[in-house]
């Protein structure tokens, strides 16, 4: 019997478990850590790979319309110039004269405070957290579409000049959040969140290059070299995940908003009068992905954005919204940019970004529907749905229940004792197993030890070696979720976790033939 404690997932409690178990840990950690970048561990990295295989598999590899690249992490400048970046991509800040710390004017005014290279600093001076929440609130309130995290909420509400108004006129009276100096602040200037660098031997400003903060564009500009390659005919798509990074100013919530991330982007090139239905089509599509990987359905909420929130490329825009312990906030985003992109790439570069339709004989430019995913908070998302806490047989169990296609190890192989013989035999599982999957094998301490800490990691089988298999040649397979035990042969055992692992609930038997678990009871 068990029984679920209500209210389970923290991102404290999740924090702990990724730096425990091996998820994830912070980015240079030996040396104070550095701010917003994360570190996959060994389980980590093996849930991300899951994650962006299942991606791949769903809108590549399991597609007739859609191929996939890889461009690299730097452009050539003037992509960024045409793409609209290099001018948009920008928050206002305002620095201190005192301390060089730079802020966001807003933040310091009525919200939580970031310094760019601090992280989270507390609440402005004289608001408290109910006072901010309630603030928050009131904004909710009066656009209770806008939704999502605070900082968005602040970040759309600084597109507003009141909040700039209300910095200048108080700008005098405002403290320091970081060295209490009062009324030293500059005026806001705007700050563009792309990482800059140079290339080549000397840093000057001819030189500049800047680390992609998305990986559409790199999809944009290889747009007619892969139609040329690849003889497309539209409607198709082109899929790419990879490495972007932003100099956010409001980072937090662990892995939600860092520097350093990982996109898994689509750009569906469509007819432009079939781009509505094409945007549904999508919507749908990548939330069903979602829920086909476990996501409770009522943790998911499609937002659609209001026409004071579109980005100044996007004609249509819905973002798939997470219920995180922080409340709603954005996990994908995906958009109907129109022709913006490719009209744009051909202004600026001189080339022909158009198709010719066969059939008509026209050169068009296709509509993108842009459907742009996280890894990592997708992640993070899967790792707060996958989280309980509940008492079994009078004791704290906590468990990821992650999809077995997500979770980083399929089975772990526990020999119930050390002693050589049975290990001889557990380890001659092992080998085999690791053969089709991930396995882990574990031999210390008691078997009800070893159960718990897979489960705490989302291990959905476990496979206990004892001294009867020694005799009968038959292990126990010990399921996650149900926490039931069935005895079956070696011989057929991967086969039976196979299916498994497949959602297929039944025993493979040693002649060959399979008996299904409610036929078999
Ligand atoms: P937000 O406003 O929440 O930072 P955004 O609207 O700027 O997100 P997009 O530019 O649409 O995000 O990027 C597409 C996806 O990339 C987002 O839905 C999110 O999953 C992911 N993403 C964007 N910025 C970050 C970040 N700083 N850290 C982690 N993931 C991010």
């Amino acid at each position: 019997m068990t029984e679920k404690i209500p209210g389970g997932v923290t991102m404290e409690k999740l924090v702990s478990l990724s730096q425990r178990r091996g998820f994830i840990f912070q980015s240079s950690e030996i040396y104070g850590g550095l701010s917003s970048c994360w570190d996959y561990g060994p389980l980590g990295v093996e849930l991300k790979r899951n994650v962006k295989q299942a991606w791949w598999r769903a809108v590549v590899q399991g597609r007739d319309d859609m191929v996939g690249l890889d461009a690299s992490i730097l452009m050539h400048p003037q992509t960024w110039a045409a793409s609209g970046h290099l001018e948009q991509f920008t928050d206002p800040l305002v620095e201190c004269k005192s301390c060089h710390q730079r802020f966001r004017p807003d933040q310091v005014l009525v919200g939580p405070v970031y310094a760019q290279d601090k992280g989270f600093l507390g609440y402005a001076s004289g608001v408290n957290k109910e006072e901010y929440d309630k603030s928050w609130q009131e904004l909710l309130n009066k656009n209770p579409k806008r939704g999502g995290t605070a900082s968005r909420m602040f970040r759309a509400e600084l597109q507003e000049p009141k909040t700039l108004h209300d910095f200048l006129d108080k700008k005098s009276e405002i403290p320091c959040p970081f060295c209490n100096a009062i009324g030293q602040f500059t005026d806001p200037r705007l700050f563009n969140l792309m990482f800059k660098t140079f290339m080549g031997p000397t840093e000057e400003e001819a030189n500049v290059v800047y680390l992609r903060p998305e990986t559409a564009q790199g999809i944009f500009v290889n747009f007619q070299n892969v139609l040329n390659t690849t003889r497309r005919r539209l409607p198709f798509g082109i899929a790419q995940l990879g490495k972007a990074f932003r100099n956010e100013i409001s980072t937090g919530n662990f892995i939600f908003r860092s520097r350093e991330f990982e996109q898994m982007e689509i750009e569906y090139f469509v007819r432009p009068e079939t781009a509505d239905k094409w945007f549904d089509y999508w919507v749908e599509e990548r939330r069903n992905w979602y829920l086909n990987l476990g996501i409770r359905e009522d943790n998911l909420r499609l937002r659609p954005h209001g026409e004071e929130e579109l980005a100044h490329y996007a004609r249509k825009c819905y973002d798939i919204d997470y219920n995180f312990p922080m409340g709603w906030s954005e996990l994908e985003g995906v958009a109907n940019r129109g022709d913006y992109d490719l009209a744009q790439h051909a202004r600026h570069s001189g080339k022909e970004m158009t198709y010719f339709d066969e059939d008509s004989g026209e050169h068009i430019i296709p509509y993108i529907i842009e459907p742009s995913a996280g890894v990592d908070r997708s992640v993070l998302a899967f790792l707060c749905d996958a989280y309980d806490e509940e008492i079994a047989q009078g004791e704290l169990r906590v468990v990821l229940h992650l999809h077995p296609s997500l979770a980083p190890y399929k089975v772990a192989v526990l020999p119930l004792s050390k002693k050589e013989n049975l290990a001889k035999a557990a380890r001659e599982v092992y080998a085999d197993l690791r053969q089709c999957w991930m396995v882990h094998y574990d031999d210390t301490q008691s078997i009800g030890r070893r159960y718990r800490r897979q489960d705490e990691v989302g291990t959905p089988y476990c496979v206990t070696v004892d001294f009867q298999s020694l005799e009968d040649s038959q292990v126990t397979i010990r399921e996650r979720d149900s926490m039931n035990q069935i005895r079956v042969p070696i011989a057929t055992l991967k086969e039976t976790l196979t299916a498994k692992l497949a959602g297929e609930d039944l025993f493979v038997l040693p002649e060959g033939g399979k008996i299904w678990k409610e036929e078999g009871k």
